[in-house]
């Protein structure tokens, strides 16, 4: 197995750096070689705010065991390094940009287009399988879920589907965006893919990292297989009996109408019934200039918590239920 200028054969695993043509920077990537079955393509970080699956990231490519693994697993634990480099926000620090809105990116674009150019050209051709890990923001918190892009050919949404449901989270949203995202343009390219949210504000825990390689691990054992897969196993088969995972299709994604101070009224995995309150803006004197109400009966995935509030910037996602 060959990325890049990276190559590892069965039985090892190979740690290196693969640059990013055009920009001082290069993404760390551990790849870990079984076999010569699929290839899975693990990443995080490209949220650089977002450390839950940084963390997770990074220890799966220290424990995951080659012998493990029937194929070959590449983790790439930070793609925004621009962004975690400098800790300003989670977007790209040249040019401002959400790297999750720019694939499959360009090679004579800004550092941002660059970076998705280069997971696009180096990585994407090698990955049977993907899962990118995400969390909230800096200044959101989060309830675990995870994505699947819906419509997309139908054995690579029924793969992702899949893939999804080994994962130990109360809900499933399948996202109808096809492009711009890392996993929205993979899947729309033919490889499965899923994106796991957990966390948020900056922050990451034992419990939630532990969480996200036991999701990572099951995902793996559902493709593979694999003794050393078992930890904190949840089969899809005992999920489904379970009846545990409740499947979203219609997530609002709520930007903020107007700048000031925020004031949410619920948390993160709260459910709300339609027309209830979420939150309301204020200006600086402490007069109501917003109120924002659910418009469907819905649970909080995940909101703003920081007391300033942008224009046009993320408030709150709440998918119907
Ligand atoms: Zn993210």
């Amino acid at each position: 197995m060959r990325i890049g200028n990276l190559e590892a054969c069965p039985g090892e695993k190979k740690a290196g750096w693969i640059p990013v043509d055009g920009t001082p920077y290069r993404l760390p990537v551990t790849m870990i070689c079984g076999g010569d079955g699929k290839t899975t393509l693990i990443t995080a970080g490209v949220h650089s705010g977002e450390h839950v699956g940084v963390q997770a990231v990074m220890e799966l490519a220290e424990e995951l065991r080659p012998e493990d693994i029937g194929g070959t697993v590449i983790l790439v634990p930070i793609v925004n390094v621009s962004g975690y480099g400098q800790r300003g926000t989670s977007m790209v620090w040249e040019d401002g940009k959400n790297l999750n809105r720019e694939f499959p990116g360009n090679r004579e674009g800004t550092t941002a287009e660059k970076i998705c150019r280069t997971v696009t050209d180096v990585l994407f051709p090698a990955a049977d399988y993907y899962i990118d890990l995400h969390s909230g923001d800096y200044f959101e918190e989060l309830h675990p879920y995870v994505y699947y892009v819906g419509p997309v050919k139908e054995q690579v949404r029924a793969a992702a589907q899949a893939m999804a449901a080994c994962v130990d989270t109360e809900y499933v949203v399948e996202s109808q965006v096809t492009t711009g995202g890392a996993y929205n343009y993979a899947s729309a390219a033919g490889i499965p893919s899923i994106l796991l949210e957990r966390g948020g504000r900056g922050l990451w825990s034992r419990a939630e990292v532990e969480a996200d390689k036991a999701d990572v691990r099951n995902v793996l054992h559902h493709l593979y297989g694999g003794a050393g897969m078992s930890d904190g196993m949840r089969t899809e088969e005992a999920l489904h009996e379970a009846g545990k995972q409740t499947l979203l299709t219609d997530v609002r994604y709520i930007d903020a109408p107007c700048g000031g101070c925020w004031y949410p009224f619920f948390s993160a995995g709260d459910i709300c019934e339609k027309s209830a309150v979420l939150g309301e803006i204020r200006d600086y004197f402490g007069n109501v200039i917003h109120i924002c109400r659910a418009a469907e009966r819905c649970v909080i995935l995940y909101q703003t918590v920081s007391l300033n509030l942008p224009k046009g910037s993320p408030m709150v996602a709440y998918g119907v239920i």
